[in-house]
């Protein structure tokens, strides 16, 4: 019988009713990862360990001890995350080789939980970019049309959920990677407030914007993986948030929600003509069934996407010093040559190590980081910051959202942004605003375009409110 559940609860009741075996879920989902290959959505599998974990968790079961709250769920994990004794590369020839040495506090907790890890997942290199093409391990293909891109920088963890590979997968979402990826490939995906889940074990792009989020079918699953990772982790000092804080949190349900759209984020002349008509009927379909929605006034928008860049870029550029050819991967001169000459050596390391998008963003945050321009673009960068979290606390205290767009477009063509960065830049418009204030953040599949790709919309809702999110995201989707 064909191995097919849409959720994890229903899977768990075939699993009490005996009708299921979490071996049977692992080779199912193994046979989907080599039929799918050519996605190349997968860096590495590891099939004799999720085998033998799966036997362990059916004696489990046999011996008739409760099922595990993740009990036998298959999951993929970003290339970013470490995984005890697995190999970690950020997708980049500079952690070639390179194997965890302990567990992420995510990973640690969905293994306590009963979770299969499955795999990793390909994404851009070190996540930076949008379309999951700087990865040393080529791009990842978008399931629904091979020739466009997946979206990214956690393109191979959307593609995982999107072709069936996995129940859920693991992105980090630093500017909108998990968001934008959901978005180009129909599925859902949650980015949680900022400090929600511990960044322990998260290889580090830009730190105060870094998260790990969450792909999955529906925002059910991603809510029972949600609270089994979220809350304080000693290992964070950003985690602060008590476990129970989230468990607690159950959203009042039926209730009319307040919905704040910024007008510009529809008018913008990128915005794609069949995008912005779904999103306004969806609007308006939102207000007949009874909430609120207010068209709000927003004159930070064009600032958005190079503060951005500025305070994300100078991070990076920090974040990756440590990359050295010494420490971690990828060594291109020999030992002797390092006593002659310390510069040399650091400088072949890391010509040879990092790909051309990550080199831009380590002179670019080098750049903004410099005593001479410091003034002019890093602090100006963290002034827009402070403008807009402070605009956003203002809004949360009147509504319980704030809806847009994921991304201008559908899924462009591989290929097509390679050699315009700005412009690939530029398409990050609608997802960078939860990170620059901290917001949690949610991508709605909803719709199909006339080209065939999916879109949907986003909600963005106070950090900590992710439950809330969850409920309002599924309501809104079926208005
Ligand atoms: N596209 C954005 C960037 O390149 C976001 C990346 C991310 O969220 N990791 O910075």
């Amino acid at each position: 019988m064909a191995f097919s559940f849409s959720s994890i609860s229903l899977y768990h009741k075939a699993l009490e009713q005996s009708t299921t075996t979490v071996q049977t879920a692992v080779a199912h989902y193994l046979q989907v990862i080599e039929r799918q290959q050519h996605l190349n959505a997968m860096v590495a599998v590891f099939a004799e360990d999720a085998i033998n974990r799966a036997i362990d968790l059916d004696a489990d079961i046999k011996a008739g001890k409760p099922l595990l709250p993740l009990h036998g769920v298959i999951v993929a994990v970003k290339d970013v995350i470490c995984i005890k004794d697995q190999p970690v590369s950020a997708s980049s020839k500079m952690l070639n080789g390179h194997r965890a040495l302990y567990d992420a506090t995510a990973v640690a907790r969905l293994k306590e939980a009963g979770a299969v890890i499955i795999g990793t997942c390909n994404c851009d290199e070190f996540a930076m970019g949008s379309s999951n093409e700087t990865s040393c391990y080529g791009p990842v293909r978008n399931a629904i049309n091979t020739q466009h891109v997946s979206g990214g920088s956690s393109g191979g963890s959307a593609v995982a959920v999107q072709a069936g590979m996995c129940m859920l997968s693991l992105g980090s979402d630093t500017g909108g990677s998990v968001r934008q990826p959901a978005d180009f490939c129909g599925v859902w995906g949650l980015k949680p407030g900022y400090g929600a889940i511990s960044r322990y074990g998260l290889i580090a792009y830009a730190s105060s914007f870094d998260c790990i989020g969450i792909f999955g079918t529906n925002p059910g699953d991603i809510e029972r993986a949600f609270i089994i990772m979220a809350g304080a982790d000693e290992r964070d000092g950003t985690c602060t948030a008590p476990k129970d804080f989230y468990r607690q949190q159950r959203p009042d349900n039926g209730t009319p929600a307040r919905i704040a759209v910024f007008e510009p984020t529809l008018t913008l002349p990128g915005l794609d003509a069949e995008i912005k008509a779904q999103l306004t009927q969806q609007i308006a379909a939102i207000k007949q069934a009874g909430h609120t929605v207010d068209m709000l006034p927003f004159d930070l928008l064009e600032y958005i996407v190079p503060a951005y860049y500025v305070l994300t870029t100078a991070e990076a550029s920090s974040n990756l010093s440590r990359y050295d050819g010494i420490r971690y991967g990828n060594r291109e001169v020999s030992e002797p040559a390092l006593k002659q000459e310390l510069t040399a050596f650091y400088s072949a390391n890391r010509s040879a190590g990092f790909g051309t998008e990550v080199k831009r963003r380590i002179m670019l945050g080098s750049f903004v980081l410099s005593s001479g321009y410091y003034d002019a673009y890093y602090s100006k960068g963290q002034q827009v910051r402070r403008l807009l979290v402070d605009q956003f606390t203002h809004i949360f205290d009147q509504y319980d959202a704030i809806l847009m767009p994921v991304s201008p477009t559908t899924a462009f063509a591989i290929g097509e942004k390679m050699n315009d960065p700005v412009s690939m830049y530029l398409a990050d418009i609608y997802t960078v605003l939860a990170n620059l204030t901290g917001a949690a953040a949610m991508a709605v599949p909803r719709f199909t375009h006339s080209n065939g790709l999916p879109f949907g919309f986003q909600l963005l809702v106070k950090p900590g409110n992710e439950l809330v999110l969850h409920r309002l995201a599924e309501q809104l989707a079926q208005c």
